[in-house]
């Protein structure tokens, strides 16, 4: 536990050359619904920022003002200074809080692959789970929220911001998910949607993504990769559905920092580890998850365990 609070401090530390502002909205994978992933993303010092994931958003807004680290009212950080969402898969735990707000919600871009957005139309803006506040599908269409398709590997703008994302797929448990690199004209930052290992999904999909990311990396390009973690080493695969392990992500960040000119690549790299799956009762995963990260890193990044709240700037 030590530990821990040691690596939280020091996960909140500030940093030199800044680039971006990144909020925890929400950072858990499951159970606690006020506190499910959502990472609010801006250039450094400018308030125009777009969410990746949303399992929460008003409730992780008012932990964030709480804590000092998001000013201004509810209404105007969820109506102005967030642009746009990024959903890498339909799972409830990735959008519901866009789900709930969505009545008193400003007009704004939803960011997805294309078929993300058909599962996100048919399961929930349908006219039967809720209201269809999206600009598509059932009728009336009531065109709040505008349903933006992605290709994968195409860059385009963020509507409203200084930023571009780009988005690459991403295999998790047979459901597609997406990671988004999104970007300003100086740096970049990674936003991985659930996935599992290569290896069980039977697609390389973490080695394309890697291969597409590699030359950022070596030119220090790329400021911080948020990904998850939901379950501690010792989980069978087939209990992991489509998620990593930490020895599962330190394998795969082994294969980027091969991909990215081999040893060292990734000293100080900012690794934020999302969507830890919470126990009810018995000790923490997320000791367990931070020590099996630590004892395996000879890659050098910097692993953060996230709280609800928190805010750095990468
Ligand atoms: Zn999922």
């Amino acid at each position: 536990m030590k530990r821990l609070v040691a690596a939280l401090a020091l996960a909140a530390a500030p940093l030199n050359a800044q680039s971006f502002d990144v909020t925890a909205i929400g950072v858990r994978g499951g159970v606690d619904d006020g506190n499910l992933t959502a990472w609010m993303i801006a250039p450094h010092g400018d308030k125009r920022a777009v969410m990746c994931d949303v399992g929460s958003l008003v409730n992780g807004i008012e932990a964030a003002r709480k804590r000092g680290t998001l000013k201004g009212s509810r209404e105007t950080i969820l109506h102005d200074d967030i642009r746009g969402y990024m959903i890498s898969h339909a799972h409830l735990d990735h959008l519901a809080g866009m789900l709930i707000a969505a009545p008193d919600d400003s007009k704004k871009p939803i960011y997805v692959l294309p078929s993300v957005g058909q599962k996100i139309l048919d399961s929930y803006f349908n006219w039967d789970a809720w209201a269809n506040f999206t600009d598509r599908g059932k009728a009336p269409a009531l065109g709040n929220y505008r349903l933006t398709d992605l290709t994968p590997g195409e860059t385009r703008p963020i509507d409203g911001t200084a930023m571009t994302l780009t988005a690459y797929p991403l295999a998790h448990g047979g459901v597609e998910s997406t990671a988004f690199l999104v970007a300003t004209d100086k740096a970049s930052l990674l936003c991985l949607g659930d996935t599992g290992p290569d290896s069980l999904e039977k697609q390389p999909r973490l080695a394309q993504l890697w291969q597409a990311v590699a030359s950022r990396v070596r030119d220090r390009n790329l400021k911080a990769i948020i990904i998850e973690v939901s379950y501690a080493s010792d989980r069978p695969d087939k209990l992991l559905f489509g998620h990593l392990t930490p020895a599962y992500l330190l394998r795969s960040l082994h294969a980027l920092e091969a991909a990215a000119g081999g040893k060292g690549a990734l000293k100080g790299l900012p690794i934020v580890v999302s969507h830890i799956k919470p126990v009810l009762s018995g000790p923490d995963p997320r000791v367990t998850i931070l020590r099996e990260l630590n004892a395996g890193n000879d890659l050098g990044v910097r692993f953060i365990l996230p709280d609800q709240g928190m805010r750095w700037a990468f």
